[in-house]
């Protein structure tokens, strides 16, 4: 194990016990491999599945293997029409699994979250019956203050490039704290406790995953 390695496993000790305090359940994965087969043990055969837009869940595989696994598959980008698109999203918010990753989260274990349209922080906050939280350690922040700063600084910007986002910062990759009709700042989310306990599972990776 590199010292890298190992201090990201000693700090995912350390803010695991913070989020248990919160209500969230727990687990630290070292690497990709780990996830995928931490999540597929969560998740029963058979179970409803769906996730927001999340570049971390990408890298790691896991859209890829929830396809290839014995799940009813709900993609929200299969929808074809705006009707289609809301029936879907009625679908989503009573799905068993929403995944998920966090923009950030701080050492006291909360989860800081920006959305645009707000469908992802939506199914975090209430709906989908668990949410699983995929976290690469390297999103880490001191405080909330920090989270959001690092959102804005490290984060959204490449996410705007990603989705097409015509913003300020998609074209100059600095947040000028804009209110475009493109933006993808509309809302903030700090998640300090979960009501429900162990409705919202966190993997913490040390695989760096994600903006
Ligand atoms: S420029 Fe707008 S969309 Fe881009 S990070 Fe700043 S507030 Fe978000």
């Amino acid at each position: 194990m590199s010292f890298k390695s190992e201090s990201f496993s000693q700090a995912a000790q350390t803010v695991s016990k913070r989020m248990e305090a919160r209500g969230f359940s727990c687990f630290y994965c070292e690497d990709k491999a780990a996830i995928a087969a931490k999540i597929n043990e969560l998740m029963p055969s058979g179970s409803s599945v769906t996730w927001g837009g999340s570049e971390s869940l990408v890298e790691a595989g896991i859209i890829d293997m929830v396809h290839s696994r014995d799940y009813e598959v709900i993609d929200r980008k299969s929808a074809s029409t705006p009707e289609e698109a809301r029936a879907l999203y009625g679908r989503i918010v009573c799905a068993d699994y929403f995944l998920t990753s966090t923009n950030a989260f701080t050492l006291d274990g909360e989860l800081v979250n920006v959305d645009g349209n707000g469908n992802r922080v939506a199914c975090l906050i209430s709906g989908p019956s668990h949410v699983i939280v995929v976290a690469s350690m390297n999103k880490l922040c001191v405080n909330v203050g920090d989270a959001i700063r690092r959102i804005h600084t490290h984060a959204a910007p490449p996410n705007a490039i990603r989705v097409g986002a015509n913003t300020p910062c998609s074209k100059t990759g600095i947040c000028a704290d804009c209110l475009s009709p493109d933006c993808i700042c509309c809302q903030t989310v700090v998640t300090r406790k979960s009501r429900q306990p162990g409705r919202i599972i966190v993997i913490l990776t040390g695989e760096p995953l994600g903006f």
